[in-house]
């Protein structure tokens, strides 16, 4: 394969892709990109398109299960170190890379409480964007004026845009689950009155070496640590901890979200089958199954853990264990949430 200077910058040969998503599951990958900037992922693509390789995108992996036997023809990129934040008139303008849990802390640094919700949602805005995010009622689209993508088919017309009307949201469901899109950021709405975007303040904060290491960290116990440290610098300081994170924390901690590596939700619920899919799995006794080093939480019949070294093939298992049960029961086959890049 061709590498110029910039892409052997961007490039990383023979990387475990465990370290890429919060399941740390995935095997040894030929190429892992990380672009940092838009013009990266055109070199990138340029790239992929000459020599015939195929690409993964992704942001931080929580949504994700990666192979045990990646493809040694793709290139895995992750979207990690693609960060950039600036106002664009009354909106703000934020990357596909930036954490989404990295919006509710610049709405605290500058005075706006419409992110609070996504304290702790692990996930970058691509992801967020892709899988339409939801925190109780709010979710994702509802703060989103336009998204720019690239599209994989056409990438020579560079980056276009979708206004928020035209994206097809629905429950956990977007336009960019069924095009070639490779989102690269998306205009945000800002709804607090008087709000007025401290873009040093973020930046400058943004910049800070704790951060960058957090931002690089697919592991859920650190990626907790760091953003209830944050709410403990707060502690004694002359502002008060805003109740909405505490309540966060309190919630997703209570529901041991940060115990085990994991995906979060594995299967999408069906409002139209009245229960949530965790109590179904409850009322056929799966809760506890293991297959490998994978379990079906003890606690959340919808998560399957990593107890330490499971492979994708375990957790795949596990799913059909839990799809073919519910059949049985209630002739209901809930479909994955998680996205199993084959
Ligand atoms: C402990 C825990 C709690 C969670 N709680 C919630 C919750 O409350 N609500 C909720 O909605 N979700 C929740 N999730 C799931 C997950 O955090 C979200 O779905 C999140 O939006 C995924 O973002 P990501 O960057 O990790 O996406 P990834 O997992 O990296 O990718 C998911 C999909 O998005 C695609 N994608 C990612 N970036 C791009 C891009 N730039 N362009 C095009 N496609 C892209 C990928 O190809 C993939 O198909 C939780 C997960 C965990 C582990």
């Amino acid at each position: 394969m061709f590498w110029d200077h910039r892409l052997t910058q961007i490039c990383k040969e023979n990387e475990n892709l465990s370290k890429y998503s919060t399941y740390e599951i995935g095997g040894m990958a030929r190429f892992v990109a990380k672009p940092r900037c838009t013009e990266d992922i055109v070199l990138l693509l340029d790239l992929a398109q000459s020599s015939g390789m195929q690409t993964v995108m992704f942001g931080m992996g929580s949504n994700l299960l990666l192979p045990d036997h990646p493809d040694p023809e793709t290139i895995y990129i992750s979207m990690r170190d693609h960060i950039e934040v600036m106002p664009r008139g009354d909106l703000l303008y934020v990357s596909a890379g930036t954490p989404l849990s990295m919006l509710s802390l610049f709405g605290d640094l500058s005075g706006f409480t419409d992110y609070h919700f996504t304290f702790l949602l692990p996930g970058t805005l691509g992801g967020g964007v892709y899988m339409n995010a939801k925190y109780f009622d709010n979710v994702m689209c509802d703060y989103l004026d336009t998204v720019y993508y690239i599209d994989l088919d056409t990438p020579g017309r560079g980056i276009q845009s979708i206004h928020v009307d035209d994206c097809q949201f629905a429950y956990k469901q977007s336009i960019f689950q069924h095009q070639p899109w490779f989102i690269t950021g998306a205009d945000l709405k800002i709804k607090t009155a008087g709000a007025v975007f401290d873009f040093e303040r973020i930046n400058g904060y943004l910049n800070q070496p704790l951060v960058r290491e957090s931002i690089d960290n697919s592991s859920l116990s650190s990626f907790y640590r760091f953003y209830r440290s944050y709410l403990a610098s707060l502690e004694g300081g002359n502002k008060p901890v805003p109740e909405a994170m505490m309540n966060v924390v309190h919630d997703r901690t209570g529901k041991n979200h940060f115990d085990y590596p994991s995906c979060g939700s594995v299967f999408k619920n069906d409002y139209t089958i009245g229960t949530p899919v965790g109590k179904l799995v409850e009322s056929v006794g799966l809760k506890g199954t293991a297959r490998g080093n994978a379990m079906i939480s003890p606690v959340h019949g919808n998560v399957i853990q990593n107890r330490g070294g499971a492979m994708a093939a375990d957790v795949i298992e596990l799913i059909k264990i839990v799809q073919e049960a519910l059949h049985k029961s209630f002739n209901f086959v809930p479909e994955p949430e998680l996205v199993i890049v084959k």
